[in-house]
């Protein structure tokens, strides 16, 4: 029979970082010794009070829906974190919890984009940002940067990318899969920028806020006028270890919060009830109870920055959040190494994958097409063992 899938479906990409870590478990399955560096998941346990409160919630009987945009002691839970951490000001009105900041995201691109809108997208960027804005049948426009910047785009870049199609950017700092952190007065000049152009919206993913290792994160919506049109993303997942848990929230102008939940209630219904009692004991938490994550990330970092140092054609820069580097390997570009030729780096990441027995993702699909990206939220002892296999593989 032929292809019945919609158009829709068919024109979407297969996430990238997602088909990689499949392809390292099927690998694993075949009793491969494959070392997955490919998918941005803390290897730590999600930490055992959290694990307490949604036991505690199960014996409570949290088992029925909730509301669509979450229960309202969560949502007093995420304002109140979000004056803590970042000094924004919302009230629940503005808040929807959501399954995962990708659900978040998702429900965003749906509410405010049509057909012919155009999506700036600083490369590189999150795999699922372009993903998601083609599901919302609008087009997105990369804005280039590499590594001499340290991944930045500048004010002129934005003001020269702009067209009056543009209806909304991205912004993700601390930035998978490049690590970097914008600085207050950088964001400050981007911002500058959008003061001329009224009708843009900015959605600011700070997923990574809290790994970030000494540089300051700075909130977007806390520019006194970009705050009525931006969305802040956030969840749980990578600073409490808790990506399966699946919950992510927005804080937004109260008009965009509804919508979200509109277009929420016939889709999801809302997230998962336990999920969401654990997450009001996660963000009351002080942050000093999840630093040994952190720590731990920190001191990873500069271990892989240190051996991938070593490795001649692998540049770098310093991540300053994350769990990602993202090397430019185009070094290796026109080569052939153990009879593999390596044109880009999609084939580079599946040499390292055959020949090093290593899963990195490549940085195509980030619109980094010179990169490719390497988690180090795995442990130590893999990463040393993984850096050594890439170094034989190339040797
Ligand atoms: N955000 C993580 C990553 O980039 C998880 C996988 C995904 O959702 O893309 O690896």
């Amino acid at each position: 029979m032929s292809n019945q899938l919609s158009n829709r479906i068919n024109s979407l990409p297969i996430s990238a970082t997602l088909a990689m870590a499949a392809k390292a478990r099927e690998l694993k399955g075949q009793g491969k010794d494959i070392i997955s560096l490919s998918l941005g998941e803390p290897d730590f346990n999600t930490p055992e009070f959290i694990k307490e409160a949604a036991i505690q919630a199960i014996h409570d009987n949290y088992s029925s829906y909730s509301p669509v945009d979450g229960y309202m002691d969560l949502k007093q839970a995420i304002c109140n974190k979000f004056k803590r951490d970042n000094n924004l000001d919302y009230k629940p009105s503005q808040i929807v919890v959501s399954t995962g900041a990708k659900q978040s995201i998702a429900n965003v691109a749906q509410v405010l984009l049509n057909p012919g809108d155009e999506v700036l997208l600083p490369a590189p960027y999150w795999v699922s940002y372009s993903a998601i804005t083609i599901l919302s049948e609008a087009t997105f426009k990369e804005i280039p940067s590499t590594i001499e910047t340290n991944f930045k785009i500048t004010p002129e870049q934005l003001d020269a990318a702009i067209t009056p199609k543009t209806k909304m950017i991205f912004f993700n700092s601390p930035n998978n899969p490049s690590g970097t952190i914008y600085s207050e007065d950088e964001y400050r000049a981007l911002a500058k920028v959008l003061e001329k152009h009224p009708n843009i919206y900015i959605l600011s993913d700070e997923i990574y806020e809290h790994v970030s290792y000494g540089e300051p994160v700075f909130s977007f919506a806390a520019i006194e006028n970009m705050y009525d049109r931006t969305i802040t993303v956030n969840g749980i997942a990578k600073a409490f270890a808790m990506t399966g848990w699946r919950i992510g929230y927005i804080g937004a102008p109260e008009w965009i919060a509804k919508a979200c939940t509109k277009m929420q209630g016939q889709i999801t219904s809302g997230a998962n009830c336990i999920a969401q009692r654990a997450t009001i004991t996660a963000l009351e938490a002080p942050i000093s109870k999840i630093q040994y994550m952190v720590d731990e990330f920190h001191k990873r970092r500069d271990i892989v920055l240190e051996l991938l140092g070593e490795i001649d054609g692998f540049e770098l820069n310093i991540p300053g959040g994350a769990f990602y580097v993202f090397p430019n390997i185009s070094a290796f570009f026109g080569k052939e190494i153990k009879g593999h030729k390596i044109e880009n780096a999609a084939d580079f990441s599946l040499f390292l994958l055959a020949e090093a027995n290593v899963a990195t993702v490549s940085g195509e699909s980030f619109g980094a097409p010179e990169c490719i990206r390497m988690s180090y939220a795995a442990s130590e002892e893999q990463l040393r063992k993984a850096i050594k296999q890439i170094k034989e593989a190339l040797s």
